[in-house]
């Protein structure tokens, strides 16, 4: 059954379009960055990218092949000792200059992420640029301060070269994660970023010439699962670092047994929200849309299991729906836009087949949100599957779009039972204004991160990362600056 759930009655107005007017210069096309300068694939293959909200062709990139991926790797190596042996103070100067010219040209970073992302600008440019900022500073900090990071107080050395591979759906953030504390400790890297949106990693690397770092400490090599795979098979790499989905994560875990290589794995989720009816009701609500159609869905950690006491399952559905109802679909370059694009066709028929899922399997399936569609492009509404069980394979599975199952609990432990029936471990949240309550359901849900009263709350200090099938190992803070030290 099907219901298309009717906006708010007050809402007889409407917002005038704010669209964004700033249009970075892209190049037609884009080379590999290796070893401080931009050159062609020896693969002599390149990639379409294209701006998922309209289809228009926005560039074309190099398509790394695996002698790309030894190229870049040689120079990383090369650039290894000169790096690590840099005075500390200076490494650190070198990443704060990063992060101030992130700042400085946040607004051409925001637009350019957005453009080949989908996102909403309003999301580009209150998190994705400032927390990718954010990131570089934090981890400058730190570079003179590496001995206090470790136990005994000796100098920690780096863990050499590093291959690290990221996903789509925070592009500049991941490559921020991924490449500030692995510079912090004195390593050099070679990202690649995911096939659909590498322009700002791209335009990152313009940075790290423009601020003078030595060819070869940071290279970036843009392609497809070929060039990923090249990374994560290559015997040279002293560390992989992966974000991505659990399949291909678990492959390259494989992969990588018996070599003595370093892993990070930061994969799939399936997060639950709980919310007991001694919450503040509104503020819930409002975490829930936020857990769920931020970035369209497709995060990570999004509250995708929204587990609600029974007693008022009724009610907090009829308000979620409401305020569903006023999210505004459309233009993500407009600054009232709430929900984007979906990143790609694939994606996009990967949340459709699971919706068709969710209703042979009986759920009510409820599309939301406000404002026009456009006719090219990929576009989700924001749905809610009501009357989901917990064996239903759209409570199971990542869906990784605006999609978020609602289901009921009785007691405290069926709550914390339901939660942690899922392979997934990466996020969980809790609502509930009994404290007492709140610690001990916190403590025992088996998430890598939990929140409480609250969703989606990050600070480059935090660390970040999960357990079961959500991978291992963490990013931010002192503890995602170990993974990067040898010790
Ligand atoms: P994906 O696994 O398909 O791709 C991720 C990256 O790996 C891309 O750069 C891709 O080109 C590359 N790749 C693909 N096949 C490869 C292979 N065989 N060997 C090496 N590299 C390969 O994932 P995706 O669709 O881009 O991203 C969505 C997934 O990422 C979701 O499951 C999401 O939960 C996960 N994710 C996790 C975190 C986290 O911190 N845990 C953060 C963001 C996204």
């Amino acid at each position: 059954m099907s219901t298309a759930t009717p906006s708010p009655k007050t809402a007889k107005w409407d917002y005038a379009p704010a669209p964004e007017s700033f249009r970075p210069e892209i190049n037609a096309d884009h080379g590999l960055y290796i070893d401080g300068k931009f050159v062609p694939a020896k693969s002599g293959r390149t990639m379409n990218v294209i701006n998922p909200a309209t289809e228009e062709h926005l560039t074309r990139v190099a398509e790394a092949g695996k002698s790309d991926v030894d190229r870049a790797y040689k120079a990383a190596r090369k650039a290894l000792r000169g790096w690590s042996r840099m005075k500390a103070s200076e490494r650190g100067k070198l990443l704060f200059r990063v992060a101030r010219k992130l700042q400085e040209r946040a607004r051409e970073f925001s637009v350019l992420e957005t453009l080949n992302n989908g996102k909403p600008i309003k999301e580009s440019r209150d998190a994705d640029i400032p927390e990718s900022a954010k990131h570089f500073f934090y981890h400058a900090g730190w570079c003179d301060k590496l001995r206090y990071a470790v136990a005994g107080g000796h100098q920690p050395g780096p863990v050499g070269v590093c291959g690290q591979i990221i996903p789509w759906n925070f592009p500049l953030m991941m490559a921020a994660w991924k490449l500030a504390p692995a510079l912090a400790c004195g390593n050099t890297c070679v990202l690649k970023p995911a096939e659909t949106t590498p322009l700002t990693a791209l335009r990152l690397a313009e940075l790290f010439r423009d601020c003078d770092f030595p060819p070869g400490v940071v290279n970036i090599v843009t392609g497809g699962p070929e060039a990923g795979k090249a990374i994560a098979q290559h015997e040279g790499f002293d560390k992989i670092a992966f974000t991505g989905s659990t399949e291909v994560g678990r492959g390259i875990v494989k992969g990588c047994a018996g070599r003595p290589v370093r892993l990070t794995m930061e994969l799939g989720g399936k997060g639950a929200q709980l919310i007991f009816a001694d919450a503040a009701i509104d503020q819930a609500v409002e975490s829930a849309v936020l857990g769920i159609f931020y970035n369209q869905g497709q995060v990570c950690c999004a509250g995708s299991r929204l587990l609600v006491e029974e007693s008022i399952a009724e009610m907090f559905q009829a308000k979620l729906l409401h305020r569903m109802a006023s999210l505004r679909m459309g233009d993500p370059m407009d600054k009232n836009t709430d929900v984007g694009a979906i990143n790609s066709a694939a994606q996009l028929k990967r949340i459709a087949g699971y919706v068709k899922i969710a209703r042979n399997e009986g759920a009510v399936v409820h599309e939301c949100g406000v404002g026009e569609i456009p006719k090219k492009g990929f576009w989700c509404k924001p749905t809610a599957l009501g009357g989901v069980q917990p064996a239903h394979v759209v409570a199971r599975e990542e869906i990784f779009g605006p999609v978020v199952c609602l289901m009921t609990f009785r007691t405290v432990d069926e709550a914390v039972a339901r939660a942690n029936d899922t392979p997934f471990g990466l996020s969980a949240g809790v609502w509930t204004e009994k404290s007492a309550k709140m610690f001990d359901v916190a403590r025992r849900l088996r998430a890598g991160v939990v929140w409480c009263n609250g969703f989606n709350l990050f600070d480059a200090a935090s660390p970040f990362g999960g357990m079961k099938e959500s991978g291992f190992g963490r990013e931010g803070g002192r503890h995602g600056l170990m993974e990067y030290l040898a010790h």
